[in-house]
């Protein structure tokens, strides 16, 4: 993907404060970030978002967020971590190569996060699980 940012960060046509790197995956600081050691773990293969990429290199992604939330507590000191994925546009993702945020939180950040439940939608839960049953 020659336009996508995130492919030149792999490739290092761009600038970035790697944290990690494997066959897989890189992981590195975000640029904007909304907490002191807010950081991206990636896909190296291009791949748009959740729907298009590989199980195998999902679960490495997970892996890697897994050890990265506790390189964030052993060395930032952080208190807990929010994990999440954008995947597609109305979802709020900005960069269209799939990447996990890991972001540092703790008491005193004042965040919070943008999904509220919502007691008066009209939902049949019954009638949407029945449309996803998923088989194992
Ligand atoms: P999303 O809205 O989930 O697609 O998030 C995209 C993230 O990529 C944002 O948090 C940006 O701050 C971050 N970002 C965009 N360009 C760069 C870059 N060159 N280096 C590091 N992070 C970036
Ligand atoms: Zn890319």
């Amino acid at each position: 993907m020659e336009d996508c940012i995130f492919c030149k960060i792999v490739k290092g046509e761009i600038l970035s404060h790697k944290i990690y790197e494997d066959d897989l995956v890189y992981a590195f600081l975000d640029v904007k970030p909304v907490s002191p050691g807010h950081i991206l773990v990636i896909p190296k293969d291009h791949h748009e978002n959740i729907f298009d990429c590989p199980e195998n290199i999902l679960s490495q992604i997970i892996k890697v967020s897994k050890k990265i939330a506790q390189l964030l507590k052993d060395k930032l000191g952080v208190e807990a971590v929010n994990i999440f994925n954008n995947s597609g546009g109305v979802a709020g993702q900005d960069v269209f190569h799939l990447h996990f945020h890991v972001v540092p939180r703790s008491k005193k950040d004042n965040m919070k996060m943008g999904f509220i439940g919502k007691k008066d939608l009209n939902i049949n839960l019954e009638e949407i699980k029945n449309k996803l049953v998923l088989e194992s």
